[in-house]
C-alpha cells in the first residue's frame, strides 16, 4: 500500500503517462532482478532467464516463443519472440542479466536486496543494466496484454556473461541459435540513454559505433645475471624505456561520420571556448590548438584517436639478481576502420626498440577479434531508427538533442555486429553526468528516471513498429 501510495503521488507530481498497474508491474519485475544474483562468480544468469520467461509465459507468451538457454546450468539466457505481421525482418533487443561482482561491505546498503531510499532505486544493476531488462520485460508483457502486433517481429534476448565470464549469451546465440535471433538490426539497451545535470535533460545520446578492445602483450627478455654486475642492456630498462616512449606518443586524430555528428551536436551544449574547439576540429585540417585543448577531456580524448595505455607490470624474479623477463600489458581501444595487427606495427614504430617484443593477445578472456579485423562500421543510425529516437526523445526531453555517439568502451554489439546485424545502443534511462555508479558502490537510479525509461521504450518501439 505504502509503495502504491508513494508512486500514485509521484505520477501526480511529474504527469507522467504511466498508469498505476504498469507501474506496479514494472517495480516489481525490477526488484526481482535485482534480487537474483547473476554475478560470475556465485550467481546465476539462468535463474533470471526462468523468472523473465515465467512471466512472459504467465502474461500470455506461447511456450514456444520463450525459451531459456545456454552452453552450462548457470549461464542461461531467454529468449523471448513477440509475433508481429512480418511485413519486414525483425528487430532484435539485446540485454545482458550478469551484473560486476559486489561486495556487501563495500556499499552502504545490500547490493542484492532492491532498496527505495531518497528518491532513488539502488542495488547491483539499477545503471547496468537489470533497470534496463526490466523495462524490455514490462514491455513486452504490455504489448501481449494490449494484443499489440507490430509490423514485424520483435526478438528479446536477456543473456549472460558481458561483463565477464567465459560463456557470452549473445555470442553462443548467434553461433548455436542464429534463427533464434536473426534480425534486421540489434538494440542494445547496454549503451545510450538521456545524460542529465541534477535531474535536467542535457542530450540523448545513441550510441552508433564502438571502438575495438586490443590487449598487447610486451615482453623483454635478458639473459640476466648476478645484480652487483650491473651491465646497461637490461629487461627492465629496455621495457620501462618503451613505456615511457608511450605514454609521450599520441596516435592521430581522425574523425568519422559519427563522431563528427558527436562534436557537431554536441558544440551548442557547451561553454564557448570548447563550442568554438569543437568548431574548429570539424575543419580539413583539424586545428591543432583546438585538438589539443579538446585532448586534455579523456572523454574527448578517447573519441578524437585510438588511445593505447599500460594497465600491468611484471619483472624480475629475485631481489638481487639482473632481470630475466620483463613484461607489460598495453590496453588499446582502437578507432573503427583500424585493426589490430596495424596496431601491433605502430606500437612497434612507438617503442623503437628490437628488445621489446609486441604479441597482439586479443581481449580480456582471450575472446578478441581477428587481429586483421578493422571493427565497427562507422554509418549514423538509419533515419528509421533515429527518426523514431528523436520522436520519443522530443516527447519526453524536451530540448534535449539526440547525439550520435562512439562507445570508446566495449559492449555485446560487438558480437551482432560482427554477424552482420546494424546495431545501435539505445535507452531511456536518465542518469546525472556525475552520477555515473555502473560497476561502482551504492548504484542507483532515480525513481522518476526508471518509470520514465519503462515509459520510453513502449513508446519507442511503438514508434519504430507502427511508422508513427
Ligand atoms: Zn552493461
Amino acid at each position: 500500500m505504502r509503495i502504491l501510495g508513494v508512486l500514485l503521488l509521484f505520477s501526480i507530481a511529474c504527469g507522467a503517462a504511466l498508469d498505476d498497474a504498469t507501474r506496479q508491474l514494472s517495480h516489481d519485475i525490477f526488484r526481482e532482478l535485482i534480487e537474483i544474483n547473476t554475478t560470475d562468480s556465485s550467481g546465476s544468469t539462468t535463474l533470471a532467464a526462468d523468472a523473465m520467461a515465467k512471466r512472459l509465459k504467465d502474461a500470455g507468451f506461447p511456450a514456444a516463443d520463450v525459451q531459456v538457454l545456454g552452453p552450462m546450468a548457470n549461464k542461461g539466457n531467454m529468449v523471448a519472440r513477440l509475433r508481429g505481421t512480418g511485413t519486414r525482418k525483425p528487430i532484435l533487443i539485446i540485454g545482458h542479466l550478469d551484473v560486476v561482482e559486489a561486495r556487501r561491505e563495500d556499499w552502504t546498503t545490500d547490493p542484492f536486496r532492491f532498496v527505495e531510499k531518497d528518491g532513488y532505486f539502488y542495488g547491483r544493476g539499477t545503471q547496468d543494466m537489470k533497470v534496463d531488462d526490466a523495462i524490455l520485460v514490462t514491455t513486452f508483457i504490455r504489448f501481449r496484454r494490449e494484443g499489440y502486433r507490430p509490423d514485424r517481429d520483435l526478438i528479446l534476448a536477456l543473456t549472460a556473461d558481458e561483463e565477464g565470464g567465459q560463456s557470452n549469451g549473445v555470442d553462443w546465440l548467434l553461433k548455436n541459435h542464429r534463427d533464434l535471433v536473426d534480425a534486421g538490426f540489434v538494440l542494445n539497451a547496454d549503451a545510450g540513454g538521456v545524460t542529465t545535470a541534477k535531474g535536467k535533460p542535457v542530450n540523448v545520446d545513441v550510441e552508433a559505433t564502438e571502438k575495438q578492445y586490443a590487449d598487447f602483450e610486451l615482453t623483454s627478455l635478458n639473459p640476466g645475471g648476478h645484480s652487483s654486475l650491473p651491465t646497461p642492456d637490461n629487461a627492465i630498462y629496455h621495457l620501462s624505456d618503451a613505456l615511457s616512449r608511450l605514454e609521450k606518443a599520441a596516435f592521430p586524430v581522425e574523425l568519422n561520420q559519427v563522431t563528427r555528428a558527436y562534436f557537431e551536436r554536441r558544440a551548442p551544449l557547451e561553454n564557448a571556448q570548447t563550442k568554438a574547439d569543437m568548431n574548429a576540429i570539424l575543419h580539413t585540417p583539424p586545428d591543432a590548438a583546438a585538438v589539443a585543448r579538446l585532448s586534455s577531456d579523456p572523454r574527448y580524448n578517447a573519441t578524437l584517436r585510438t588511445t593505447c595505455v599500460a594497465t600491468r607490470l611484471t619483472a624480475g624474479h629475485a631481489n638481487n639478481a639482473l632481470p630475466q623477463t620483463a613484461q607489460a600489458i598495453v590496453n588499446c581501444r582502437i578507432l573503427p576502420g583500424h585493426s589490430p595487427a596495424e596496431t601491433r606495427l605502430e606500437l612497434i614504430r612507438i617503442f623503437n626498440d628490437p628488445k621489446v617484443t609486441v604479441r597482439y593477445i586479443g581481449a580480456i578472456g582471450g575472446s578478441g577479434h581477428e587481429e586483421d579485423s578493422k571493427g565497427f562500421p562507422t554509418v549514423l543510425p538509419s533515419p528509421e531508427v533515429l527518426g523514431a529516437l528523436e520522436k520519443v526523445a522530443a516527447e519526453l526531453w524536451p530540448g534535449a538533442p539526440v547525439i550520435p555517439d562512439m562507445e570508446t568502451g566495449a559492449s555485446d554489439s560487438i558480437y551482432t555486429v560482427a554477424a552482420g546485424m546494424p546495431s545501435y545502443g539505445i535507452n531511456g534511462i536518465a542518469i546525472d553526468q556525475d552520477d555515473v555508479r555502473a560497476h561502482g558502490k551504492d548504484e542507483r537510479v532515480r525513481v522518476s528516471a526508471y518509470f520514465e525509461g519503462v515509459d520510453f521504450y513502449y513508446r519507442f518501439l511503438k514508434s519504430l513498429t507502427t511508422g508513427r
